[in-house]
């Protein structure tokens, strides 16, 4: 439906974060644009420009001009996906709220499903799950199943596979993220773990319309990591089990070195002591760089500094002469 959503409350909000897209921009308003005009919602597209260095926020600000409803919210710094998803959450007026990634791998023509869904099924959240990944690389296919299926072991049954952030969720969901007081929100866990009513709709994922991915391996990584220590304790306790098998393993030497000293046997002892010495220290220092993970998380916690700053955002700036922001 094409009427401006500026200032009231827009049935649809379409949270977009983008990150050096501006290969992508054109292409996405192109597909995204006819698909929201033909719904009978009203609607509003939250662009986050996630620090871009390349012309993302100068594309999108020029596209802004002929489309009154999407809408430019700029972060001052690089500060991740999932920060610029909160951005966008946080923003949003929307009576539901949609993300989606910028580079079409999720097609926008889900949405409308998604929003039919979410009505005639009275849920809360709707998640679009990738039935078919035979566009993405085997590497990400391979780590990606691997990272399903043991997050689904941490966070529970509920944790539909192969869903991203390509969701749907209501206003009441949005309104219980905005308070959670979460330092490194992963929300392809965090909306499961809520345990609104869900349903599904499936789609396969598209490749990549343009330019390349900016998830890294280190990326890939750093959001494992984050999504393990926010939902489990339980490499606290390995390293309480590596303490507990390396002090037997330190009595089994002590025995032997004891036997061998009543032995007579004069052993040069050198080489056993240099090894357990080690092997020790290496567990001990395992175990204090896990302490110091979740001690570090909730030290960022109590600082209480912001995700992410919001440096401009179109719904509230006048466009100077340029139109820059
Ligand atoms: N993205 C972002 N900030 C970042 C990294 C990525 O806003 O620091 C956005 C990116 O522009 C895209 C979405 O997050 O819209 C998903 O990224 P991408 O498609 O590169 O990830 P992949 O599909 O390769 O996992
Ligand atoms: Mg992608």
């Amino acid at each position: 439906m094409d009427i401006s959503a500026a200032g009231a409350t827009p049935d649809l909000s379409v949270v977009v974060p983008m990150y050096n897209e501006q290969d992508v921009v054109a292409v996405f308003v192109e597909r995204l644009r006819p698909v929201l005009d033909r719904t009978d919602a009203t609607y509003e597209v939250v662009a986050v420009d996630d620090g871009s260095r390349d012309a993302t926020a100068r594309l999108l600000l020029d596209h802004a001009r002929s489309w009154p409803q999407l809408r430019l919210v700029r972060l001052r710094r690089n500060s991740g996906h999932q920060a610029a998803l909160t951005a966008g959450l946080h923003r949003a007026r929307g009576r539901w709220v949609v993300s989606i990634d910028a580079d079409l791998q999720d097609p926008p023509e889900v949405i409308p499903e998604m929003l039919a869904a979410a009505r005639d099924r009275g849920v809360d959240v709707v998640y679009g799950v990738r039935a078919d990944r035979s566009t993405d690389t085997p590497f990400k296919r391979g780590t990606a199943g691997l990272y399903y299926r043991l997050m689904r072991r941490i966070v529970g049954a509920d944790l539909p596979a192969q869903a991203g952030d390509f969701r749907l969720v209501s206003r009441d969901v949005v309104e219980v993220l905005r308070r959670l007081p979460e330092r490194t929100p992963v929300y392809r866990l965090l909306v499961p773990s809520l345990g609104f009513a869900a349903a599904e709709v499936r789609y396969s994922r598209a490749a990549r319309a343009a330019g390349e991915t900016k998830y890294p391996l280190r990326r890939m990584i750093a959001l494992a990591w984050d999504s393990t220590a926010n939902f489990t304790a339980a490499p606290l306790r390995l390293a309480t089990w590596l303490g507990v098998v390396s002090f037997a393993a330190c009595l089994v030497l002590a025995v032997l070195g004891l036997v061998a000293y009543a032995d007579g046997a004069t052993i040069p002892g050198w080489t056993s002591l240099f090894v357990a010495v080690l092997l020790f220290s290496a567990v001990q220092l395992i175990c204090l760089g896990l302490l110091g993970e979740y001690v570090g998380r909730i030290y960022r916690t109590v600082q209480d500094r912001p995700t992410h700053l919001v440096g401009f955002d179109s719904a509230e700036a006048l466009f100077d002469a340029a139109g820059e922001p």
